[in-house]
């Protein structure tokens, strides 16, 4: 006989039947960034001087600004972490993506901070707290956390550049919103936003020195994750490629604060002499986003990649770049779920997966280890139309991932912290790094 499940049974209860060998956390995890969640008036008081979303480079959200309002838009907090509630669940780290029509809610039932799905309390909630120097100012009124913000009480996100030369239909990812982004950034008056797209070296490496001196081992700082749009022309008349752009910032950083923390260099695919520039300045990874595994998808959803290095190229260099930087330190992101983007992608999970699975075992086999990023719809992007992400595929493929980077015996991606298993990893962009236990 067939098991009647209540129409109000939350969906991490029932993919636990579904999947009995994959943590809840990693299941709850998946759907709140697949489908993110709206934040009620009791939820978002509580977000009151606590650490807030500081849209580092992309919006991050399902919801834009103006669908959102204001308040909500710039009140809600950068991420959470949650556990407990009815499932025991162990402390999971995820990133709050912001959709008003989503299932789920942060909200205060009983006194405790809760997230509910269709009004059923799934687990506690618990906001990031304001590190000391958040609200410290530059002589010309600029807040510290709005040249580097904190992500996970421990990332610093560094967004050097903050625009990208890959430009337009023809260019820009389908998937990203960097350049909508910063134009939508230009037009909010949020205090704690800023809309340089060129960050004042100086004023980094102020911020990221009072990080590193931060004496609060919950707000420790374990990492610089450094990124930014394509370049392929001169900015402002100086270098015309990622590494000779980023090369200084990385060894003004350096000279501040020591070897201590591993930096995270994440560009468009470099050459391997300008690899060495950047490992030699004093980043500890570098990370080329190849963001899908499948060719012919790649050439769709990543036109500029395709048109100024192309997937061969692509691919061959990150192999190059294990051999320069060392396994654990060539980490190119895989936007999660994009496999089944309408109207290209995959039309079933079965092939999706199979898809992405061939990807880690190439790609692993070879040293390089590739990290998931759940695909966030985001609204102005080419594939703002699409519906959420499958979650079976989500799971399916942090299944994959995890079982191929056991086989291999990879250690863990370096610069995002612990990772594998619930209640240890920092990560919130993924479940795959809370897989295992
Ligand atoms: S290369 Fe693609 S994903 Fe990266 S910033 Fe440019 S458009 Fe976005």
């Amino acid at each position: 006989m067939n098991e009647v499940i209540a129409p109000s049974t939350p969906t991490v209860e029932i993919y636990a039947r579904k999947y009995p060998d994959v943590p809840m956390e990693v299941i709850l995890k998946e759907d709140l960034l697949r489908l993110g969640l709206s934040i009620t008036p009791d939820g978002l008081a509580v977000a009151k001087g606590k650490r807030q979303q500081a849209y580092y480079l992309f919006s991050y959200n399902i919801s834009d600004h103006q669908e959102m309002g204001e308040e909500m838009s710039t009140g809600a907090p950068e991420d959470i972490i949650f556990r407990d509630g009815p499932y025991g669940l162990r402390r999971t780290s995820v990133r709050v993506v912001l959709n008003d029509k989503s299932p789920y809610a942060l909200d205060v039932q009983d006194g405790k901070t809760v997230i509910t799905q269709n009004g059923v309390v799934v687990a506690d909630a618990v906001y990031p707290d304001k590190p000391a120097y958040y609200g410290r100012t530059f002589d010309d009124g600029l807040k510290y956390e709005q040249v580097v913000p904190l992500l996970y009480n421990s990332y610093a996100f560094v967004t050097t550049f903050r625009a990208c030369h890959y430009w337009g239909d023809k260019e820009e990812c389908r998937f990203c919103d960097i350049n909508y982004n910063l134009r939508e950034i230009r037009r909010l008056t949020g205090e704690h936003v800023t809309a340089d797209a060129i960050k004042d070296s100086d004023k980094v490496v102020g911020v990221l020195g009072a990080m590193v001196d931060e004496p609060d081992p919950a707000n420790r700082l374990i990492t610089i994750i450094m990124t930014g749009g394509s370049i392929v022309r001169k900015v402002k008349g100086g270098p015309d490629n990622a590494a000779d752009f980023n090369a200084p910032y990385v060894a003004a950083i350096r000279e501040r604060i020591g070897h201590r923390v591993p930096i995270v260099m994440i560009t468009e695919s470099q050459p391997m002499d300008k690899l060495r520039v950047l490992r030699d300045a004093g980043i500890t990874c570098h990370n080329a986003n190849l963001e899908v595994w499948d060719e012919r998808l790649f050439k769709w959803l990543a036109p500029g990649k395709d048109h100024y290095i192309g997937y061969d190229t692509w691919v061959r260099r990150l192999y190059d770049a294990v051999g320069v930087m060392g396994e654990g330190r060539v980490s190119p992101n895989m936007v999660s779920g994009i496999e089944m983007a309408k109207p290209y992608g995959f039309e079933t999970v079965k092939e999706a997966v199979a898809s992405a699975r061939d990807g880690f075992e190439t790609l692993m086999s070879h040293g390089v280890i590739p990290h998931l990023d759940t695909w966030c719809i985001e609204p102005g992007t080419r594939l703002s139309e699409n519906p959420p992400v499958s979650l079976d595929f989500l799971i399916q493929a942090d299944i994959a991932w995890y079982e191929t980077w056991r086989k291999y015996k990879l250690p863990p991606f370096e610069g995002y912290g612990p990772m594998g298993s619930p209640g240890v990893a920092v990560y919130g962009n993924t479940g795959s790094v809370d897989m295992g236990g």
